[in-house]
């Protein structure tokens, strides 16, 4: 069979690493092409070069990962079309917001054979209901997407430290085994689920409890408190997950993609860091503003999340059934105060 070629859709923090990951792979495998195609989304840097450029002549994401060698068989190509031209594999990973649009432009331009994967953490959220990413990508390109999620700050991976990752599948394990071949490393160990809705809410819904634990810092609570907010947050994780799908498997939340993900971005994601300082401002400066100024151009996934989550619950008459999700979207559009996080809890229903 001829050998696949592989295409990463992005080229952020993670979507920088997972090239490099991909083509320290792709040159030991006999099944893939060496050749990584990374798609850029082009930006003019200070220095006056364009970034695909700049990445091209120095093999590093110098805005988005810099100090880190890409890997030579690693090519940045600023134009969508010809990024995905004749890839067999193509791995998404752009913030959620993004995708959208991008699948629009793919339409019609990729490979009939192709197959997808997203590393994308977030929802979508239509009059028709809530769309995951991967069914987004699925639905809009007619092609198979699985996921990969885990506990995974693209920063430690980076420089090689260990950690696990989740691919979750639908019903081809073949193909499964495929991303997992792609994606595993000495240091990145991969195993594959069949629950794909499952690893990917786990992944999505992770991100809006960072928010809380963040928030939980900034005022300065301690551990017990912080662990708290985990604890309530992986039960509504589990409860939200299984109430859209319920083929959701309980041991999915105890694969990386699940609890380890969880403790991971609460520890040390970039939602939990602008959730703290959100905090310490009083909520006075918008996670906008912070964005901005904290993660030069690096993206947070969880307040946008919150949002949707929240008009799911909110369309489906389940608020109170949620109070942490609830909670953490009120402070984040600035209705309630940031230390409303630990009174909600008074309220809280017991979820079972
Ligand atoms: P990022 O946060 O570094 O985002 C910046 C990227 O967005 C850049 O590549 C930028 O060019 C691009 N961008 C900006 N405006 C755009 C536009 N209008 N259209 C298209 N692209 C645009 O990105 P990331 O860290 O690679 O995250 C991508 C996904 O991976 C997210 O869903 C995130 O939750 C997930 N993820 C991130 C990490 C991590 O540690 N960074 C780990 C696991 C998963
Ligand atoms: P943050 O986006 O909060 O940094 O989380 C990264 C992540 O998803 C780690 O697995």
């Amino acid at each position: 069979p001829s050998r696949s070629r592989v295409t990463v859709v992005g080229s952020g923090n993670w979507g920088s690493v997972a090239a490099k990951l991909i083509a320290s792979n792709t040159l030991k495998l006999e099944s893939f092409h060496d050749e990584v195609r990374m798609w850029v989304f082009e930006e003019v840097l200070p220095c006056g070069q364009k970034l695909s450029e700049v990445i091209n002549q120095t093999n590093e994401n110098v805005k988005y990962l810099p100090g880190i060698k890409l890997g030579n068989n690693v090519i940045a190509v600023p134009d969508l079309e010809n990024a995905v031209r004749d890839a067999n594999m193509l791995v998404f990973v752009t913030p959620h917001q993004f995708m959208e649009g991008i699948c629009k432009r793919l339409v019609g331009k990729i490979c009939q054979n192709a197959q997808a994967i997203s590393l994308i953490k977030g929802m979508e959220v239509k009059k028709e209901g809530p769309c995951m990413i991967s069914t987004l990508i699925q639905e809009q390109l007619g092609i198979n997407c699985c996921v990969l999620m885990g506990a995974n700050i693209a920063n430690e991976i980076a420089v090689e430290k260990f950690s696990e990752a989740t691919v979750g599948y639908r019903d081809n394990k073949e193909i499964a085994e495929k991303w997992v071949q792609l994606f595993n490393t000495n240091y990145f160990m991969v195993s594959a689920v069949q629950d794909v809705e499952g690893v990917e809410l786990c992944g999505t819904l992770k991100n809006v409890v960072a928010i809380a634990a963040g928030f939980v810092d900034g005022l300065e609570m301690g551990n017990n408190t912080k662990a708290a907010i985990m604890r309530i947050g992986l039960r509504e994780m589990k409860a939200f997950s299984k109430l859209l799908f319920s083929s959701v498997k309980d041991s999915t939340f105890f694969e990386s993609c699940g609890v380890a993900d969880l403790i991971t971005t609460c520890l040390g994601g970039r939602n939990r860091k602008c959730a703290d300082a959100f905090a310490r401002n009083g909520g006075k400066r918008s996670f906008d503003e912070l964005e901005a100024e904290m993660l030069q151009g690096q993206k947070l996934q969880g307040v946008s999340t919150a949002k949707e989550v929240y008009e799911v619950l909110s369309h489906r008459g389940w608020l109170e059934l949620f109070p942490l999700f609830t909670t953490v979207h009120e402070i984040c559009s600035g209705r309630l105060p940031p230390s409303a996080i630990v009174e909600y809890s008074e309220h809280a229903p017991k979820l079972s």
